[in-house]
């Protein structure tokens, strides 16, 4: 089976290819929001339309000639991809990209045979620790020392620069073994304020108390960043700090949820979730840091189950967003509305006289529910 897989290095570049890495990001970005700005006044225009009037700007910005031209197209794409996830209703429009915001460009790899001999314009040394860029050319690199050799085919490069560091995202297209799967066992999570996971076997994972502690320090530095004239040198070195601390969240991120999906899907083959509303939840977002912090770590647990699941031949089932998980008495069944209010951490039932954590509940009822629409679909087909 071929799956799409992403490896992370950090980059070395000299100062000469620093200067350049900067100069295609703000290329990329200036192509960027001429085409979405294009876009918004006549909506009509295709992907394939904005790249043909890419060479018509070469006129007036002589120095977009000066970079690497694929980051220009795949700048398009990214609008492109931004546009259609706006139509699926799976995020807002795209705006405008600023400056010293996720400040990065992205490249596809092109192979080419030129009398005999064959040319790549990305390249991949692991043993020399080196990667070979287009108009860079050979950049230093650091991560997975175990690695050797990668088994794949190179798709694309995305070159990012945060807090004075910059990074390298390699897509590969890697062959993984084919898992046979005896779908058997069933387990159900919750995903909530309390704990990040609570699944119907009544364990809790991930204490988002290590969330706190960076939500504290991107705050004081938040509050801090606000107080300094903008463009002054003080501002720019709380905005270095901020993004490494933004950076240190994602890394700590990566690391729990890696540990917490790997868990789970080890011992079950049937996992199911809720299907969380993406949308709603960035709306949410913009309220606290606090939410946002959570939302964008749930999410991140989806997107590591869903693709662990494809890979390891596992089944996710996303139950309905507005099922009342929290609500039903996952003994007998019983709706009790008083549960909506999310200080009651105790479901008593009226009913049956059950007492039982509220999230555990939760977590049994999304597995009923799971269970239920599995052999519904089994039925159907
Ligand atoms: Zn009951």
């Amino acid at each position: 089976m071929l799956v799409n897989r992403a490896y992370k290095f950090r980059m070395y570049p000299n100062e000469e290819q620093i200067e350049l890495i900067n100069k295609t990001i703000g290329c990329a970005r200036l192509v960027y929001n001429i085409m979405l700005s294009k876009k918004k006044d006549n909506s009509k225009l295709s992907k394939f339309d904005m790249i043909k009037e890419i060479p018509n700007l070469y006129n007036e910005y002589p120095f977009l000639k000066e970079v690497d031209s694929c980051s220009l197209r795949c700048a398009v794409f990214d609008l492109e991809n931004g546009l259609n996830k706006y139509y699926k209703r799976q995020g807002g429009y795209p705006r405008y990209k600023k400056k010293g915001i996720k400040d990065s460009y992205r490249t596809s790899y092109i192979k080419n045979t030129y009398k005999g001999s064959l040319y790549e314009n990305i390249k991949l040394d692991l043993k020399e620790r080196t990667i070979t860029l287009p108009k860079l050319k050979e950049v230093k690199i650091r991560g997975y020392r175990n690695i050797e050799y990668i088994n794949g085919r190179i798709i694309n490069a995305t070159i990012e620069h945060i807090a004075n560091k910059y990074y390298v995202s390699i897509c590969v297209e890697e062959e993984i073994p084919y898992v046979k799967s005896n779908t058997s066992s069933v387990i159900g999570i919750d995903m909530g304020i309390k704990s990040l996971i609570t699944t119907s076997e009544g364990i809790s994972y991930g204490n988002p108390n290590y969330l706190k502690k960076y939500e504290k320090k991107i705050k004081g530095l938040q509050k801090g960043l606000s107080r300094k004239i903008k463009g002054s040198k003080n501002y720019y070195k709380y905005k270095i700090k901020l993004q490494e601390a933004y950076r240190k969240l994602q890394n700590a991120r990566r690391k729990t949820n890696e540990e917490i999906v790997s868990k789970i899907i080890k011992d079950n083959d049937i996992i199911v979730t809720e299907d969380l509303d993406i949308p709603n939840m960035i709306k949410e977002a913009n309220k606290t840091l606090r939410k946002n912090i959570l939302n964008s770590t749930m999410s991140d647990i989806i997107r590591r189950l869903k693709y662990k699941c494809y890979w390891l031949n596992k089944k996710l089932i996303q139950v309905n967003r507005y099922y009342a998980s929290s609500q039903i008495c996952s003994c007998c069944g019983h709706k009790n509305n008083k549960m909506k209010d999310i200080k009651i951490r105790e479901y008593k039932c009226p009913k049956c006289g059950i007492e039982i954590e509220r999230d555990l509940n939760a977590s049994l009822n999304i597995m009923y529910e799971g269970i239920i629409s599995y052999y519904k679909e089994k039925y159907q087909n």
